[in-house]
C-alpha cells in the first residue's frame, strides 16, 4: 500500500484505521488511504468514499497516465509530496548508465522532472504549481508557458520539465519552491523514453470483436426504453477534428453515444499536441486506455472505400447499415 502522506512522515497514528481503495488504473492492484489524497473525504466513511469508487488514480498511474507518449524507464526520485512555501531541497546521483542511455537514444529519451496536484480536479494530467520555483544545479528551469500567478485551467495541461541538457554525472542538485496556499504536489524524476505511434497504440482498448461490435449497435439503435417505437439511426462518418470522413474510426470505450466517433489518428495527434484526452462530441476527459477502434464502422468504412463522397449512413434495429448518398439528401 502507498501513502502520499505516509511516504513522507513516519505513520502517523491520525491515519490509523483509514478506509482504502484500489487505483483504477489498468493493471494497477494499488490500494491507498484515498482520503488521504481527496481532501472532501471522509477517511472512515464508506459513503464518502463509494462517490469516487471507479475515479481514483494512485500516483505512479497518474504520472504513466497523464503523458502516455512517453514510458518510464527508471525511476530516479519520487513521489516526493511538497508544500506551499516550504522548499523543497534534494540530491540525486545521476549514473553514466542514465546519461549514456539518453545520448544512445538521441532525443527519444528524456530526463523528467514530473509534477501532479495531490487533490486534482484532473486526475491524469500534470500540473505545476502557482509561483512555481525550479533550479536544477544552479539552472533555474521554466517549467510553465503562462503566468505563474495564473491557474491551470480545467482544460489545460501542464508538461514534464526536460533536465537532459542540465544534468551531470554525480550529483545533481533540485530546488523547488512554490506559493500555491493549501496544496500539496508530487514530484517525480524519471528516465523516459519517448514512443513510436505504434507503440502507443498498443495501450488502446483492444477492439471488441464485429459481433461484440454488432450488439452494441442494436443495443444503441434500440435505446434502453424497450416500448418505444424502434427507428433507424443516423450516424455520421464525418470526424470533427477533421472536418472530413473518418479514415480509421474510434472512440473512447466509457463515452457511449452512437455518434461519439472520431478519426483514430487525429485524436492521437491532438492528444500529442495538447495532452488531452478529450471526447470532440460530448467533451468528456478520458484516457488512452479507454481509446478504443470502432469496430462496427471501420468495417463500414472498409465498404465504403469506393464511394469517398458518402459521409453518413442509416442503421437499423437489426445492426444493418446503408449508405446514404450526398444525392438522396433528406427524405
Ligand atoms: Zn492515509
Ligand atoms: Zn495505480
Amino acid at each position: 500500500m502507498q501513502d502520499p502522506n505516509g511516504s513522507l512522515t513516519p505513520p502517523d497514528p491520525r491515519f490509523a484505521g483509514h478506509l482504502t481503495e484500489t487505483c483504477t488504473g489498468p493493471d494497477c492492484f494499488v490500494r491507498q488511504h484515498m482520503a488521504c489524497v481527496r481532501k472532501d473525504l471522509d477517511p472512515f466513511n464508506l459513503g464518502s468514499l463509494a462517490k469516487v469508487k471507479g475515479k481514483l488514480y494512485c500516483e505512479s498511474c497518474r504520472t504513466k497516465w497523464s503523458n502516455p507518449f512517453f514510458e518510464k524507464v527508471k525511476d530516479i526520485m519520487g513521489p516526493i509530496v511538497v508544500e506551499s512555501k516550504q522548499p523543497l531541497a534534494v540530491s540525486r546521483i545521476i549514473t553514466r548508465d542514465h546519461l549514456s542511455y539518453i545520448r544512445k537514444m538521441d532525443g527519444q529519451a528524456q530526463l523528467q522532472l514530473i509534477c501532479l496536484q495531490l487533490d486534482d480536479a484532473v486526475l491524469l494530467r500534470q500540473h505545476w504549481p502557482l509561483e512555481v520555483s525550479l533550479v536544477v544545479n544552479d539552472h533555474a528551469v521554466r517549467v510553465i508557458g503562462r503566468q505563474s500567478k495564473i491557474a491551470l485551467g480545467i482544460n489545460q495541461r501542464d508538461e514534464a520539465a526536460n533536465l537532459n541538457h542540465i544534468a551531470r554525472l554525480g550529483s545533481n542538485t533540485i530546488r523547488f519552491s512554490f506559493d500555491d496556499p493549501g496544496r500539496k504536489y508530487i514530484l517525480f524524476l524519471q528516465l523516459m523514453r519517448k514512443l513510436t505511434v505504434e507503440e502507443v497504440k498498443k495501450k488502446m482498448n483492444p477492439p471488441l470483436s464485429l459481433v461484440e461490435a454488432e450488439i452494441r449497435m442494436k443495443r444503441l439503435v434500440m435505446g434502453d426504453d424497450e416500448d418505444l417505437v424502434t427507428e433507424r439511426s443516423r450516424i455520421s462518418l464525418k470526424c470533427p477534428l477533421l472536418g472530413s470522413r473518418m479514415r480509421r474510426a474510434a472512440r473512447f470505450a466509457d463515452s457511449d453515444g452512437i455518434d461519439n466517433v472520431f478519426d483514430l489518428e487525429a485524436i492521437l495527434d491532438s492528444a500529442q499536441r495538447t495532452r488531452r484526452w478529450i471526447c470532440p462530441h460530448s467533451l468528456r476527459s478520458s484516457a488512452l486506455f479507454h481509446l478504443q477502434e470502432d469496430a462496427y464502422l471501420n468495417r463500414v468504412l472498409d465498404c465504403l472505400k469506393d464511394s469517398p463522397d458518402v459521409v453518413e449512413i442509416e442503421v437499423d434495429p437489426e445492426a444493418r447499415w446503408r449508405p446514404i448518398y450526398p444525392s438522396s439528401g433528406e427524405e
